[in-house]
């Protein structure tokens, strides 16, 4: 199944929403929904301060990641991704639904 844009429907958000304080839920076009607690959404971050650009490993430390960060402002970038404004003054990070979906499933897999 895919959807008009040609992006497959696990990955095609159809609504997103605030869920409390500290989670951003998403429904997708596959008719699943994925809550996604916000610190891990800022410890996923792939920028380049975050990220090393070469070797993608991990630059960030989580220890410096408060567990009540926050979000001030999400937003859509194009019809591909969501951008983020954190509570630790970060803004730089990209997400593409296609991460935010494999960070989802990853978290669900994990909590199961
Ligand atoms: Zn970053």
């Amino acid at each position: 199944m895919s959807t008009r844009s040609g992006a497959p429907a696990r990955v095609t958000a159809v609504d997103i929403r605030r869920e409390g304080d500290a989670a951003l839920g998403i429904d997708w076009a596959d008719r699943s929904t994925s809550v996604i607690p916000l610190r891990e959404i800022r410890l996923a971050c792939g920028c380049a301060v975050c990220r090393d650009e070469l070797t993608g490993a991990p630059l960030l430390d989580p220890a410096t990641i408060p567990p009540d960060i926050r979000a001030y402002r999400i937003a859509p970038v194009g019809n591909y991704a969501l951008t983020f404004d954190w509570s630790d003054s970060h803004s730089t990070g990209i997400y593409p639904w296609e991460m935010l979906r494999a960070l989802a499933d990853r978290i669900e897999s994990e909590s199961r």
